[in-house]
């Protein structure tokens, strides 16, 4: 296997120290650490496409080599394994270092012009592991993996996923932090990105005041992954900082249109190219609903929950302009582009959903027209995925009471109240109204609406089915998942059985529809 390494990332400053103990670590950007030898590694899946991508052929990711250098027991040659340092606000709060304490980057690599950052998720401790182990469990490899190459067929901004593997080592985790510890499988997802640099990788050097290294740092964020706005300068910090903003938006205006909850949206998981990162306690919306959140640690306050996940972009986009703010001098450019951006989300936000909607002309009324229909949605339990794909079957000369074209949509639609039927009707005479004003034809419309509005998408008891089958030993789900998403906004007459509402016996279950961090 040859892989063309080109190393960017460790121009910058490392970390003198080699011994790998838990410390803080002071100017310097990452700190060198090799992955840990595991008892029984094994490949468990891997992406067709992420091989391609990466310039290795489907034989050679058969092989012990591709194995052991995926799982962290080979070196490739000539490679300096290392993990990143940097900081984080968790919930609101200032944390301190927090670095890769469970991630160790292998290498990069350069292949049809595009630069790949691969790094394993799971390979064992680091400097940064405070007082975690470094490793990861299967369940929440599965839930990684799948959905970081479906969120990339969903055309929104992520990491990708190379491989998913078991160590063959026995994990020790307590699921819901209640004292009920058990031994989990050990596994090991090997991940690419263009670079996995973080908002938190440039808070930690603001906040050591170490803006030599802050400099150095941003000016290779720059020079490396945002070329195009010139050599870094005062002004140029402030267009990268907007650059970031707008890639930002696009990712959390990705996840509202989907239905994804990120669920741990601190500064250390906000990608400083706008891309989904750190698939943790992760969900998708079943029931429509603004306070709906999958993390059982956040359950208190909610602050991640769907309905927030835009403005929660913009407090982590103000933590990343105060730390970039010793580079620039002077604050108002940067609050210019955070007020912006609160101004402009608002107006994106509607023009998304009028795309889901299948209407192309603004007008006047659309923000209560919106909000009228999220108002109706959250009034009784309707399926986000099932109602959007419903609405497009819907005909501007109306041959059918709209309401029945997406009753497959509600949960419970014969306990529907007279009040809210009333409520669904007003609203879709309005529908009906911004249809009729539109050019397209209903075929038009509905291809249109399908190519926004995806059919199929990692439900959260999907996951589980996936997870529960691989702990007997039983992996063909992955598979199976693996291949219906890379086609989300197609039909697939043959995997119809998926575009159904959650079943009863998820409603409640631990992984369904409540997950913790302890991964
Ligand atoms: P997360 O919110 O999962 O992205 O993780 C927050 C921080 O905790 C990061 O610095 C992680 O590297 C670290 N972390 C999470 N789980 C572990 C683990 N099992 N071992 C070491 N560090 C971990
Ligand atoms: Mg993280």
């Amino acid at each position: 296997m040859h892989l063309n390494l080109k190393n960017t990332f460790t121009n910058l400053p490392a970390d003198p120290e080699k011994e790998n103990y838990r410390r803080q670590v002071l100017k310097a950007c990452y700190s060198y650490v090799t992955p840990k030898k595991t008892a029984k590694p094994s490949i468990l899946h891997v992406s067709d496409e992420m091989l391609e991508s990466l310039g290795i052929s489907k034989a050679e990711s058969q092989s012990d080599e591709f194995r052991d250098l995926f799982t962290g027991n080979s070196n490739y040659p000539d490679s300096t394994p290392f993990a990143m340092c940097y900081g984080g606000h968790q919930f609101g709060q200032w944390a301190g270092q927090l670095g890769d304490g469970r991630a160790i980057n292998l290498f990069e690599v350069e292949y049809n012009n595009k630069l790949w950052a691969v790094q394993l998720k799971g390979a064992g401790e680091t400097p940064y592991s405070r007082s975690a182990d470094g490793l990861a469990v299967l369940r929440s490899s599965i839930r990684e993996y799948l959905c970081s190459e479906a969120m990339f067929h969903l055309g929104i901004p992520t990491t990708r996923a190379l491989s998913l593997g078991l160590s063959g080592d026995e994990v020790l985790r307590d699921v819901m932090y209640n004292g009920n510890s058990a031994y989990e499988k050990g596994a090991i997802v090997c991940r690419a990105a263009e670079s996995f640099v973080r908002f938190g990788n440039f808070e930690i050097l603001a906040a050591n005041q170490d803006h030599d290294t802050l400099k150095e740092l941003t000016d290779y964020v720059i020079q490396q992954f945002y070329p195009h706005l010139g050599a870094p300068s005062k002004e140029i910090y402030l267009a990268f900082f907007k650059e970031v903003a707008e890639r930002s938006m696009e990712m959390v205006l990705g996840w509202q249109r989907v239905g994804f909850v990120h669920g741990v949206m601190n500064t250390d998981n906000m990608s400083i190219l706008g891309l989904t990162i750190d698939y943790g306690p992760y969900g998708w919306l079943e029931g429509y609903d603004f306070g709906w959140t999958p993390n059982t640690t956040d359950s208190q306050f909610k602050r991640y929950r769907y309905g927030t996940q835009g403005e929660i972009v913009g407090w982590n986009l103000f933590k990343l302009a105060n730390a970039i703010y010793p580079l620039i001098g002077e604050a108002e450019g940067l609050q210019d582009a955070l007020e912006d951006y609160k101004d402009t989300y608002v107006q994106r936000y509607n023009k998304m959903m009028l795309e889901k909607l299948g209407l192309s002309l603004s007008f006047e009324e659309e923000n209560a027209f919106i909000q009228q229909l999220e108002k109706v949605l959250h009034k009784t339990e309707t399926d986000m995925t099932i109602f959007f794909r419903l609405l497009s079957n819907i005909q501007k000369e109306n041959f059918q009471i709209p309401l029945t074209v997406v009753k497959d949509a509600f949960y419970a639609f014969d306990d529907m109240s007279e009040e809210v039927k009333k409520q669904w009707n007003d609203w879709f005479d309005k529908y009906l109204e911004r249809l009729d004003l539109e050019q397209d034809s209903d075929q038009d419309r509905k291809e249109k609406m399908k190519k926004v509005n995806p059919k199929y998408v990692l439900r959260n008891y999907m996951a589980q089915i996936a997870i529960d089958e691989a702990d007997k030993g039983n992996y063909d789900m992955i598979e199976e998942f693996y291949q219906l998403l890379k086609r989300p906004y197609e039909e697939q007459p043959e995997n119809e059985k998926w575009f159904a509402k959650r079943p009863d016996w998820a409603r409640n279950k631990v992984g369904c529809s409540m997950l913790s961090c302890s991964s």
